[in-house]
């Protein structure tokens, strides 16, 4: 077969390496803590299983309107007015997990040839996404300021022109755990108005902050017509496999992504929508329940790094701490793999060589465990 040029100019996950090994590895029977994987270890809470197996049983199960029920898009909106966002059901695509949201964004907005503007280390389907819609990467680097955006600032006014088509911001950020600050915000939104850029803001783990503010870029003055706000069910609801996100945004992206939208996936899928409205009425108890726990898991891994002389840069939200290791950190997070048994990401896949990158969505004893065994065996 001839393959286009698109899906050549991208490279596979670089976490299926660990994934593999990983795998190879179980199946030897070996016990492998598995440090490496993007999603909370709870349940969905037992009230959202419970509205979409209601709804399957009335029947949801045909189709839905294209960019979501009505019912999930007024609740989605009102949920982004209490941000601050004035938008309205008709400013929201409902989409299977925001992956897909983000996919729709990155093919109505990015031509062959424009430059897109990441901040390193970035979630690695950003690059994945803006190449296959044709894009020129540009990145600004955030570890030498401990992942923060504001000290970083004029980097990124460096970085960002007239020629910019699209800056992808996320906060809390995957994979450093980074809230960007309001002043961060407000510089950011200064070079897009400047420049007339639009930017992405992908606040998927928006609700996993331990005790920051949360600003929402299309909140900020001048920003709602050229903001496209992401976010999702995944992460805050532990509901990763339902496969339920959103993009909202003005009302001309919503035509043009919508297109995207119809012609791929048709709709996220009915009773799981129904499921997505349970799930923001009636959990912030569940939420903030998991968010605790995320927490102390975090202050306890902070805790023994200490221990052991390394020092991390303090993550504030989502579940994933940075932490340096040797320069080739391929190679680290392989031996580390091979040897200790402890799965986890090279910083590389981010775009941050000489990082590894730890999800603690894992029990308190696991983590002690896997701290005991990178020492052990001489990886701390
Ligand atoms: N954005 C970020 C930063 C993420 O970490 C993820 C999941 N790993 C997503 C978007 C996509 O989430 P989902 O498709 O499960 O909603």
């Amino acid at each position: 077969m001839d393959f286009t040029d698109r899906v050549r100019r991208v490279e596979p996950s670089a976490t299926l390496a660990v994934s593999n090994l990983a795998n190879e590895l179980e199946a030897e029977g070996k016990d492998v803590i598995d440090l490496s994987v993007g999603e909370p270890d709870f349940d969905t809470p037992q009230n959202v299983k419970d509205a979409a197996e209601a709804a399957l049983e009335a029947g949801e199960t045909g189709y839905t309107s294209s960019n979501g029920i009505p019912e999930l898009r007024e609740a989605i909106a009102a949920k982004l007015r209490g941000d601050g966002i004035d938008y309205e059901a008709g400013n929201v695509i409902v989409t299977p997990g925001a992956k897909q949201a983000l996919f729709e964004t990155f093919q109505s907005l990015v031509d062959d040839g424009d430059e897109v503007v990441l901040l390193d280390p970035a979630w690695v389907s950003y690059e994945a996404m803006a190449k296959i819609a044709g894009a020129e990467l540009s990145r600004v680097d955030l570890s030498p300021h401990d992942f923060q955006l504001e000290p970083a600032l004029d980097e990124l006014a460096a970085a960002v022109s007239d020629d910019t088509e699209l800056l992808v911001v996320n906060s809390p950020s995957n994979p450093t755990g980074s809230v960007y600050s309001r002043e961060a915000m407000e510089g950011v939104r200064d070079l897009a108005v400047e420049h007339d850029v639009t930017v992405i803001s992908d606040e998927i783990y928006q609700h996993i902050n331990y005790g920051r503010e949360h600003v929402s870029l299309a909140a900020l003055d001048g920003m709602f017509e050229r903001t496209v706000t992401i976010n999702g069910f995944s992460k805050a609801y532990a509901m990763t496999g339902w496969r339920l996100g959103y993009l909202a945004g003005p009302e001309e992206l919503i035509d043009q992504a919508g297109k995207v939208h119809s012609h791929s996936v048709s709709s996220a899928t009915n009773f799981v929508q129904h499921g997505g409205v349970e799930a923001i009425e009636n959990t912030d108890d569940a939420v903030d329940e998991m968010v605790d726990a995320f927490e102390s898991r975090k202050d306890r891994l902070l805790e023994l790094f200490a221990d052991h002389g390394v020092d991390v840069p303090e993550p504030d939200g989502a579940f994933y701490v940075m932490v340096p290791v040797d320069e080739d950190d391929q190679q680290w997070c392989q031996d580390a793999l091979k040897d200790a048994h402890v799965a986890t990401v090279p910083g590389s896949a981010f775009g941050t060589p000489g990082y590894a990158r730890i999800s603690y969505a894992a029990s308190t004893e696991r983590l002690e465990e896997a701290v005991e065994r990178l020492a052990a065996e001489g990886y701390l």
